[in-house]
Protein backbone atom coordinates (compact mmCIF):
# COMPACT_ATOMS: atom_id res chain seq x y z
CA UNK A 1 0.00 0.00 0.00
CA UNK A 2 2.33 2.57 0.83
CA UNK A 3 4.52 1.54 -2.00
CA UNK A 4 1.49 2.41 -4.27
CA UNK A 5 1.06 5.75 -2.98
CA UNK A 6 4.62 6.13 -3.37
CA UNK A 7 4.79 5.54 -7.07
CA UNK A 8 1.40 7.18 -7.62
CA UNK A 9 2.51 10.77 -7.97
CA UNK A 10 5.70 9.18 -10.11
CA UNK A 11 3.50 7.50 -12.71
CA UNK A 12 1.70 11.14 -12.96
CA UNK A 13 4.42 12.68 -13.61
CA UNK A 14 5.54 10.72 -16.67
CA UNK A 15 2.00 10.69 -17.74
CA UNK A 16 2.64 14.40 -17.94
CA UNK A 17 5.89 13.85 -19.52
CA UNK A 18 4.42 11.92 -22.18
CA UNK A 19 1.51 14.45 -22.95
CA UNK A 20 3.58 17.22 -22.61
CA UNK A 21 5.96 15.98 -25.40
CA UNK A 22 3.17 14.80 -27.44
CA UNK A 23 1.56 18.14 -27.58
CA UNK A 24 5.18 19.73 -28.47
CA UNK A 25 5.33 17.24 -31.33
CA UNK A 26 1.61 17.85 -32.51
CA UNK A 27 2.57 21.93 -32.42
CA UNK A 28 5.22 20.96 -34.15
CA UNK A 29 4.03 19.62 -36.93
CA UNK A 30 1.03 22.17 -37.27
CA UNK A 31 3.33 25.02 -36.96
CA UNK A 32 5.02 23.17 -40.05
CA UNK A 33 2.48 22.74 -42.19
CA UNK A 34 0.87 25.87 -41.11
CA UNK A 35 3.43 27.80 -42.18
CA UNK A 36 4.55 26.15 -45.60
CA UNK A 37 1.78 27.29 -47.83
CA UNK A 38 2.73 24.20 -50.53
CA UNK A 39 2.29 21.15 -47.75
CA UNK A 40 -0.98 20.52 -50.06
CA UNK A 41 1.15 19.73 -53.13
CA UNK A 42 3.09 16.27 -53.21
CA UNK A 43 7.13 16.61 -52.59
CA UNK A 44 7.85 16.60 -56.26
CA UNK A 45 10.97 14.38 -55.98
CA UNK A 46 9.57 11.04 -56.13
CA UNK A 47 6.33 11.77 -57.28
CA UNK A 48 4.37 9.37 -58.18
CA UNK A 49 6.34 6.70 -60.18
CA UNK A 50 6.70 3.31 -58.05
CA UNK A 51 10.35 2.20 -58.80
CA UNK A 52 13.68 4.11 -58.60
CA UNK A 53 15.73 4.41 -61.58
CA UNK A 54 19.04 3.69 -61.67
CA UNK A 55 20.28 6.87 -62.13
CA UNK A 56 18.87 7.96 -58.76
CA UNK A 57 16.57 10.05 -60.39
CA UNK A 58 13.10 10.64 -61.25
CA UNK A 59 14.46 13.69 -63.72
CA UNK A 60 16.81 10.85 -65.56
CA UNK A 61 13.60 8.44 -65.58
CA UNK A 62 14.07 7.94 -69.76
CA UNK A 63 17.63 7.11 -68.90
CA UNK A 64 20.99 9.14 -69.39
CA UNK A 65 21.62 10.42 -72.99
CA UNK A 66 24.75 8.96 -74.67
CA UNK A 67 26.93 10.35 -77.49
CA UNK A 68 26.92 14.10 -77.79
CA UNK A 69 29.65 16.13 -79.18
CA UNK A 70 32.28 14.56 -76.86
CA UNK A 71 33.00 18.23 -75.35
CA UNK A 72 33.82 18.20 -71.61
CA UNK A 73 31.05 17.82 -69.89
CA UNK A 74 29.70 17.52 -66.59
CA UNK A 75 26.05 15.55 -65.21
CA UNK A 76 24.73 18.04 -62.75
CA UNK A 77 21.77 16.13 -60.83
CA UNK A 78 19.67 18.19 -58.19
CA UNK A 79 16.17 17.95 -56.79
CA UNK A 80 14.64 19.68 -59.37
CA UNK A 81 16.12 18.65 -63.33
CA UNK A 82 18.99 17.11 -64.21
CA UNK A 83 21.33 18.59 -67.13
CA UNK A 84 24.74 17.69 -68.58
CA UNK A 85 26.75 20.98 -68.49
CA UNK A 86 29.01 21.45 -71.51
CA UNK A 87 32.56 23.18 -70.70
CA UNK A 88 33.26 24.34 -73.81
CA UNK A 89 30.21 25.98 -74.94
CA UNK A 90 28.81 26.52 -71.24
CA UNK A 91 25.65 26.15 -71.71
CA UNK A 92 23.73 22.93 -71.18
CA UNK A 93 24.23 20.09 -73.93
CA UNK A 94 20.59 18.68 -72.33
CA UNK A 95 18.28 19.53 -69.33
CA UNK A 96 16.10 16.30 -68.49
CA UNK A 97 13.13 17.01 -65.72
CA UNK A 98 9.94 15.22 -65.09
CA UNK A 99 6.81 17.25 -64.82
CA UNK A 100 3.08 16.47 -63.35
CA UNK A 101 0.70 18.80 -61.34
CA UNK A 102 2.55 18.46 -58.18
CA UNK A 103 4.99 20.43 -59.60
CA UNK A 104 2.85 23.59 -60.69
CA UNK A 105 1.96 25.63 -56.85
CA UNK A 106 1.75 29.08 -56.01
CA UNK A 107 4.92 30.28 -55.46
CA UNK A 108 5.93 33.54 -57.00
CA UNK A 109 8.79 34.44 -59.83
CA UNK A 110 12.13 34.73 -58.57
CA UNK A 111 12.89 38.06 -58.26
CA UNK A 112 16.21 39.69 -59.39
CA UNK A 113 19.31 37.88 -61.12
CA UNK A 114 20.24 34.83 -62.52
CA UNK A 115 22.68 33.33 -59.93
CA UNK A 116 25.73 31.00 -61.42
CA UNK A 117 25.71 27.40 -60.50
CA UNK A 118 27.15 26.67 -56.69
CA UNK A 119 27.58 23.18 -58.21
CA UNK A 120 29.56 23.35 -61.24
CA UNK A 121 33.30 22.14 -60.58
CA UNK A 122 35.77 24.42 -60.12
CA UNK A 123 37.71 24.00 -63.15
CA UNK A 124 33.86 25.15 -65.23
CA UNK A 125 33.57 28.65 -66.24
CA UNK A 126 30.64 30.03 -64.12
CA UNK A 127 27.89 32.03 -66.54
CA UNK A 128 26.82 35.07 -64.66
CA UNK A 129 23.45 37.05 -65.04
CA UNK A 130 25.62 40.03 -66.63
CA UNK A 131 27.19 37.66 -69.34
CA UNK A 132 23.66 37.68 -71.22
CA UNK A 133 23.13 41.67 -70.89
CA UNK A 134 23.02 43.09 -74.29
CA UNK A 135 23.51 40.30 -76.29
CA UNK A 136 20.47 40.44 -78.13
CA UNK A 137 19.51 37.00 -76.44
CA UNK A 138 16.94 36.44 -73.80
CA UNK A 139 17.79 34.05 -70.71
CA UNK A 140 16.12 31.26 -71.95
CA UNK A 141 15.05 28.49 -69.11
CA UNK A 142 15.26 25.08 -70.30
CA UNK A 143 13.23 23.87 -66.87
CA UNK A 144 10.55 26.93 -66.92
CA UNK A 145 10.20 29.07 -64.01
CA UNK A 146 6.31 28.02 -63.92
CA UNK A 147 7.09 24.69 -64.13
CA UNK A 148 9.00 25.30 -60.53
CA UNK A 149 5.80 26.94 -58.47
CA UNK A 150 5.68 23.97 -55.70
CA UNK A 151 8.53 25.58 -53.06
CA UNK A 152 10.69 28.93 -53.44
CA UNK A 153 13.97 27.04 -53.19
CA UNK A 154 12.29 24.76 -56.58
CA UNK A 155 11.76 27.87 -58.16
CA UNK A 156 15.14 29.70 -57.32
CA UNK A 157 16.76 26.41 -58.76
CA UNK A 158 15.09 27.58 -62.29
CA UNK A 159 17.43 30.22 -61.88
CA UNK A 160 21.07 28.97 -62.20
CA UNK A 161 22.88 30.12 -65.54
CA UNK A 162 23.01 26.36 -66.34
CA UNK A 163 19.09 26.10 -66.99
CA UNK A 164 19.81 28.96 -69.58
CA UNK A 165 20.78 29.06 -73.20
CA UNK A 166 20.68 32.05 -75.67
CA UNK A 167 17.09 32.51 -77.04
CA UNK A 168 15.66 34.94 -79.86
CA UNK A 169 12.80 36.85 -77.75
CA UNK A 170 10.49 35.84 -80.46
CA UNK A 171 11.58 32.23 -79.99
CA UNK A 172 11.00 32.18 -76.41
CA UNK A 173 8.21 34.30 -75.97
CA UNK A 174 6.24 32.05 -79.43
CA UNK A 175 6.37 28.91 -80.24
CA UNK A 176 8.79 28.05 -77.26
CA UNK A 177 6.34 29.56 -75.03
CA UNK A 178 3.86 28.18 -76.44
CA UNK A 179 5.22 24.57 -76.44
CA UNK A 180 6.09 24.89 -72.61
CA UNK A 181 2.12 26.31 -72.24
CA UNK A 182 1.28 22.98 -74.14
CA UNK A 183 3.18 21.00 -71.52
CA UNK A 184 1.67 22.67 -68.75
CA UNK A 185 -2.02 22.06 -70.11
CA UNK A 186 -1.19 18.54 -70.47
CA UNK A 187 0.53 18.16 -66.51
CA UNK A 188 -2.34 20.04 -64.75
CA UNK A 189 -5.28 19.82 -66.51
CA UNK A 190 -4.97 16.27 -68.28
CA UNK A 191 -2.83 14.96 -65.51
CA UNK A 192 -0.15 13.57 -67.55
CA UNK A 193 3.04 12.03 -66.47
CA UNK A 194 5.53 14.01 -68.82
CA UNK A 195 9.26 13.52 -69.05
CA UNK A 196 10.89 16.35 -70.49
CA UNK A 197 14.38 16.51 -72.83
CA UNK A 198 15.38 20.44 -73.77
CA UNK A 199 18.66 21.43 -75.49
CA UNK A 200 20.03 23.53 -78.23
CA UNK A 201 21.27 22.46 -81.87
CA UNK A 202 24.52 23.88 -82.81
CA UNK A 203 26.19 24.54 -86.09
CA UNK A 204 30.07 24.21 -86.80
CA UNK A 205 30.57 27.97 -86.07
CA UNK A 206 28.29 29.08 -83.82
CA UNK A 207 28.13 32.51 -82.35
CA UNK A 208 29.46 32.97 -78.91
CA UNK A 209 28.09 35.95 -76.13
CA UNK A 210 29.02 36.89 -73.06
CA UNK A 211 31.93 39.35 -71.51
CA UNK A 212 34.67 36.96 -72.72
CA UNK A 213 32.88 35.85 -75.69
CA UNK A 214 32.48 31.69 -74.69
CA UNK A 215 28.83 31.04 -74.35
CA UNK A 216 27.56 29.13 -77.62
CA UNK A 217 24.37 29.99 -79.29
CA UNK A 218 22.24 27.32 -80.47
CA UNK A 219 20.90 27.86 -83.89
CA UNK A 220 17.91 25.99 -82.84
CA UNK A 221 16.10 24.55 -79.91
CA UNK A 222 14.64 20.96 -79.47
CA UNK A 223 12.59 19.75 -77.31
CA UNK A 224 11.27 15.88 -76.48
CA UNK A 225 8.30 15.18 -74.64
CA UNK A 226 7.14 11.69 -73.51
CA UNK A 227 3.49 11.56 -72.40
CA UNK A 228 2.48 8.89 -69.58
CA UNK A 229 -0.93 7.97 -67.93
CA UNK A 230 -0.65 9.68 -64.18
CA UNK A 231 1.48 7.17 -61.84
CA UNK A 232 3.41 5.87 -65.14
CA UNK A 233 7.39 5.78 -65.55
CA UNK A 234 9.91 3.95 -68.19
CA UNK A 235 8.38 0.69 -67.80
CA UNK A 236 4.88 1.60 -68.97
CA UNK A 237 6.58 3.00 -72.14
CA UNK A 238 5.36 1.46 -75.34
CA UNK A 239 4.66 1.48 -78.97
CA UNK A 240 1.89 3.30 -78.48
CA UNK A 241 3.23 6.23 -76.25
CA UNK A 242 3.04 9.67 -77.41
CA UNK A 243 6.30 11.21 -77.85
CA UNK A 244 5.82 15.28 -79.00
CA UNK A 245 9.48 16.43 -80.44
CA UNK A 246 10.03 19.50 -81.92
CA UNK A 247 13.27 21.48 -83.60
CA UNK A 248 12.92 25.36 -83.41
CA UNK A 249 14.57 28.36 -85.35
CA UNK A 250 16.38 30.32 -82.46
CA UNK A 251 15.58 33.22 -84.79
CA UNK A 252 13.53 37.04 -84.54
CA UNK A 253 9.99 37.05 -86.57
CA UNK A 254 8.74 33.94 -85.15
CA UNK A 255 6.92 35.32 -82.15
CA UNK A 256 3.07 34.43 -83.85
CA UNK A 257 4.01 31.10 -85.11
CA UNK A 258 2.13 28.01 -83.00
CA UNK A 259 4.52 25.08 -82.41
CA UNK A 260 3.14 22.29 -84.29
CA UNK A 261 5.12 23.41 -87.48
CA UNK A 262 8.12 22.41 -85.99
CA UNK A 263 7.05 19.18 -85.15
CA UNK A 264 9.58 16.80 -85.65
CA UNK A 265 10.63 13.06 -84.76
CA UNK A 266 13.10 11.77 -82.06
CA UNK A 267 15.12 10.45 -84.73
CA UNK A 268 15.44 13.60 -86.70
CA UNK A 269 16.53 15.20 -83.22
CA UNK A 270 18.93 12.65 -82.03
CA UNK A 271 20.78 13.02 -85.86
CA UNK A 272 21.05 16.84 -85.55
CA UNK A 273 22.65 16.48 -81.95
CA UNK A 274 24.81 13.23 -81.90
CA UNK A 275 22.68 12.13 -78.58
CA UNK A 276 21.01 9.18 -77.99
CA UNK A 277 17.78 9.89 -76.33
CA UNK A 278 15.34 7.82 -74.33
CA UNK A 279 18.21 5.38 -73.28
CA UNK A 280 16.28 3.56 -70.64
CA UNK A 281 13.44 2.64 -73.13
CA UNK A 282 14.13 -0.76 -74.95
CA UNK A 283 15.64 -0.42 -78.48
CA UNK A 284 13.05 -2.27 -80.08
CA UNK A 285 10.71 0.40 -78.68
CA UNK A 286 13.06 3.45 -79.10
CA UNK A 287 12.76 2.48 -82.67
CA UNK A 288 8.92 2.59 -82.85
CA UNK A 289 8.35 6.13 -80.70
CA UNK A 290 11.38 7.68 -82.41
CA UNK A 291 10.50 7.76 -86.03
CA UNK A 292 6.73 9.06 -85.29
CA UNK A 293 5.07 12.63 -85.33
CA UNK A 294 2.60 12.72 -82.58
CA UNK A 295 -0.78 13.50 -83.89
CA UNK A 296 -3.63 12.27 -81.85
CA UNK A 297 -2.82 14.11 -78.23
CA UNK A 298 -1.46 17.42 -80.34
CA UNK A 299 -4.78 17.67 -81.80
CA UNK A 300 -5.97 19.52 -78.36
CA UNK A 301 -3.34 22.38 -78.81
CA UNK A 302 -5.13 25.61 -80.10
MN1 LIG B 1 11.35 30.91 -71.68
MN1 LIG C 1 16.95 7.00 -78.69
Amino acid sequence: MARAKQTLPRNLAILVVVVGLGVQIVTTCYKKSDTTPSTKQQPPSTASTATPNQTGTIHLEMGIPTGGDGEPSYLLKRKQYALSYNGTKNVPNWVSYHLNASYFGTVERKQGQFMPDPDLPPQFYKVRHQDYSNSGFDRGHMVRSEERTATREDNDATFYTTNLLPQRHDLNAGPWLRLEEFCQFLAVRKKKELYIICGGIFPKNYQTIGKQNNIAVPSHCFKIIVVLESGQGVRDVNENTTVIAAIMPNVEGIKKEQWRQYQTTVDEIEQQTGYDFLTAVPQKIQEAIERRIATSLVAMAQ
